[in-house]
């Protein structure tokens, strides 16, 4: 019964916690409107807060077509594998948008790439957003891309409005996300949030050619003379705070028709062994009200999930229970062992019910090949909150179950994520779509949010 089952049922815990916190603070006397960032005032116009924020629409779009284009599929299909001629120029194409919103930029030994707007007090720690580029075989052109080149535009956004940062705004193109080429998903964030065991296992990683992962890497012009990849780790505290706009890639928020989804935990997949003991017996003698049946604590536990995976409304969400094994296994035995393994995409509250209404021991709950789930930073999702608000547009509080690079970067800043709608929840395939409405309304969250992070 492991410390990891402690931290599951914790984040549960937390991060109820957290939306009924929200729930409550309806009116925050902190909500100030852009002149307390930006240092103009606008007593003559009170309605000139961010809701008069500006996006770009049409380059906006404009944009997310252009980088569709760098695929080695097909449109309205989108396939660009990581260190690739194509994913190369899609590179070179996000560096010149990052140099057209007067971003300086920085690359790291793996390719993650960072346009940084300086703020007025280059002491303070920056205040970063962004996603990836990278796209499976035969996907769509939005899942990661609305979180690069969204974030390019919050910066433009803030420009234009004559915003300017006390702390520096940065925005991130993290290599990798996907694990098409060498299996890792979120190489370049794992290894900024300083994971060793990936930075020596790469070392000996090749792809599905053979190539090895430094032979790509310098392929595409980065790891030029690494033969240690630390240089990419960042010291926690480089950011005082990052954030990422993503599609849903579930259906909530456009079947709800609210505008933002303000995640509150990213849940990771997770392998998840249990092993149930009661007292077993003959299962002629022993009455049903004196039994432990460990059999069925576990058959209550596989039902469990099933419940919990269809309450939670989202095609992205599966969990099964792949093996299921009782001891002693026969019939005239009530069963005094048994043993599950769950392969699951969610955080799960259940597990304790069986073992207390069966009165049964959990002799095992050991969480397999699982990364870690992270709650979002408190104070983040506040301000996102705030900004939301002054928007005017609806939101949700929910828990991302898809994996982000956000996930890693929590490891090293305070972390939050903005969702926005997407057709059906499609994702990971050519029908894959968002709306420049529903993009838009995420950049001015956006934008808001990282303004006002950069004043703390
Ligand atoms: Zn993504």
């Amino acid at each position: 019964m492991a410390v990891t089952y402690l931290n599951f049922f914790l984040l549960i815990i937390i991060t109820s916690y957290i939306s009924e916190v929200l729930a409550q603070n309806d009116e925050d006397p902190t909500i100030k409107t852009m002149e307390h960032f930006s240092g103009y005032s606008n007593h003559d116009s009170p309605s000139c807060t961010s809701s008069s924020f500006s996006v770009d629409t049409d380059s906006l779009q404009l944009q997310i077509d252009e980088l569709s284009t760098f695929s080695d599929t097909p449109a309205p299909s989108v396939t660009r594998i990581l260190y690739s001629d194509k994913d190369v120029l899609a590179r070179r194409y996000v560096k010149n948008l990052m140099g057209l919103a007067g971003l300086s930029i920085r690359e790291d030994a793996v390719g993650n790439i960072f346009g940084r707007w300086d703020g007025y007090d280059l002491e303070l720690s920056a205040v970063a957003s962004g996603s990836h580029i990278d796209a499976i075989p035969y996907s769509g052109k939005y899942d990661g891309v609305v979180g690069v080149l969204g974030a390019i535009e919050a910066i433009n956004v803030l420009r234009r409005f004559g915003f300017k940062p006390k702390r520096s705004l940065e925005v991130i193109l993290f290599t990798s996300e996907e694990p098409t080429r060498f299996g890792i998903s979120c190489l370049g964030s794992r290894l900024l949030a300083g994971s060793e065991a990936l930075a020596n296992a790469l070392k000996g990683t090749v792809d599905g050619q053979n190539v090895s992962f430094f032979d790509a890497a310098r392929s595409a012009g980065y790891a030029q003379d690494q033969e240690h990849l630390s240089s990419v780790f960042l010291k926690k505290g480089s950011y005082s705070a990052f954030l990422e706009l993503h599609i849903e890639q579930g259906p909530i928020l456009e079947e709800e028709g609210t505008s933002v989804g303000i995640v509150t935990a990213i849940a990771a997949p997770a392998s998840i062994k249990v092993d149930f003991e009661g007292n077993g017996g003959h299962a002629g003698a022993v009455l049903m009200p004196h039994r432990n049946d460990a059999g069925l604590a576990a058959a209550e536990l596989a039902l469990a999930v099933e419940k919990h995976v269809l309450e939670s409304g989202s095609v992205d969400t599966v969990g099964t229970v792949g093996i299921l094994e009782l001891h002693p296994g026969a019939i005239n035995s009530i069963p005094s062992k048994s043993h599950l393994e769950i392969g699951m995409l969610l955080v799960l509250d259940e597990y304790a019910f069986p073992a207390k209404t069966r009165k049964v021991k959990v002799l095992e709950f050991r969480i397999v090949n699982q990364d870690p789930p992270s709650p979002s930073d408190e104070s983040i999702i506040k301000a996102m909150e705030d900004r939301r608000k002054e928007l005017n547009l609806t939101y949700k509080f929910m828990i991302s179950r898809a994996y982000h690079d956000s996930l890693f970067m929590a490891r090293i800043s305070p972390m939050g994520m903005i969702f926005i709608p997407c057709y059906k929840g499609y994702s990971h395939k050519p029908e894959e779509y968002a709306s420049i409405e529903d993009i838009a309304n995420g950049v001015k969250v956006l934008a808001s949010t990282l303004a006002k992070l950069s004043m703390k």
